[in-house]
C-alpha cells in the first residue's frame, strides 16, 4: 500500500513572515500521509525548523530546484550537498516553469534527477504536457519521453526511491484541473512506465489542486497525492488537502 503525500509548492512566494504565520495557523490534524514544503531557497533553514516543531511526525522539507553541478564557479547555483546541508529530503526536478521560463530540457533535466538521487535525496520530477500537445492527442507520447530521458541515463531502475508529479501545463496557475479520469488514465500510464519499481512509487497530480478538488482526485487508484502551487499559500486551504488525502 502507497502511502499519501502532498506537497506544498510555493514558487517564489513568501517571506519569513509569511512562514512564521503560516506554520502558526497550520493544523495537520487529522492528516496521515506524508505532507513536504518547498519554499523559495532563502527559506529552507527557517521553514525546516517549523517543519520540526509543528509536532507532525510525516512532515518533510524540500527544495524546487536544484544544480547538476557538484561544485564549483556556477554562479546562482544551489547544490545537492548544499541541500542535504540543511536537512532537505526531497528536491522537484523538472518543474514546467523550469523546463518553460528556464528552458530545461529533459536532458538537463535527467542530470539534477541522477545528482539528487546519488546524494540521497528524493526527486519529485515533474512531467506534463501543453495544452497544444493535448489537443494534438501527444500528451503521453511527450510524458513518455520526459520518462525516458531520465531512465535512459540513470538507468531503468531509477524510479525505486523517486516521486513523479503529473502536471499537465494548461492546468497549472489556470483554476483549469483535469478531471479525476483524465488524470486517473495519465497516472496509469506513467506508472505502467516505472518497470518492477511503479507499483510503489508515489504519482502526485498537480494543477489548480484545491480543497473542493482534492478528494475526488485522491479517490482515483493511481492518484497518490498532490502537488499544490497557489493552494499551498493558504494555510487552512493546504490543511484541508492534506486531510482529504
Ligand atoms: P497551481 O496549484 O497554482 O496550479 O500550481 C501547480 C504547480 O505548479 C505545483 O508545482
Amino acid at each position: 500500500m502507497r502511502r499519501s503525500l502532498v506537497a506544498a509548492n510555493w514558487k517564489m512566494n513568501g517571506s519569513r513572515e509569511f512562514a512564521e504565520a503560516f506554520f502558526k495557523a497550520l493544523d495537520l490534524k487529522g492528516a496521515n500521509g506524508d505532507v513536504v514544503f518547498c519554499p523559495p531557497f532563502p527559506y529552507l533553514p527557517l521553514v525546516g525548523e517549523l517543519v520540526e516543531s509543528s509536532g507532525y511526525d510525516n512532515a518533510g522539507l524540500g527544495a524546487q530546484n536544484v544544480s547538476e553541478q557538484e561544485a564549483g564557479a556556477f554562479t546562482g547555483e544551489v547544490s545537492v550537498a548544499m541541500l542535504k546541508d540543511l536537512a532537505v529530503r526531497y528536491v522537484i526536478v523538472g518543474h514546467s516553469e523550469r523546463r518553460s521560463l528556464y528552458h530545461e530540457d529533459s536532458a538537463l533535466v535527467a542530470t539534477k534527477f541522477r545528482a539528487a538521487r546519488e546524494a540521497g535525496l528524493v526527486p519529485i520530477l515533474c512531467v506534463g504536457e501543453t495544452l497544444e500537445e493535448r489537443e494534438a492527442s501527444q500528451a503521453l507520447d511527450v510524458i513518455g519521453a520526459q520518462l525516458d530521458a531520465v531512465s535512459e541515463l540513470v538507468g531503468s531502475d531509477c524510479w525505486n526511491g523517486a516521486v513523479i508529479a503529473y502536471e499537465p501545463v494548461w492546468a497549472i496557475g489556470t483554476g483549469k484541473t483535469a478531471t479525476p479520469e483524465e488524470a486517473q488514465a495519465v497516472h496509469e500510464f506513467i506508472r505502467s512506465r516505472l518497470g518492477a519499481a511503479g507499483p510503489q512509487v508515489q504519482i502526485l497530480y498537480g494543477g489548480s489542486v484545491k480543497a473542493a478538488n482534492a478528494a475526488s482526485l485522491f479517490e482515483q487508484p493511481d492518484i497518490d497525492g498532490a502537488l499544490v502551487g497557489g493552494a499551498s499559500l493558504d494555510a487552512a486551504e493546504f490543511a484541508e488537502i492534506c486531510r482529504a488525502a
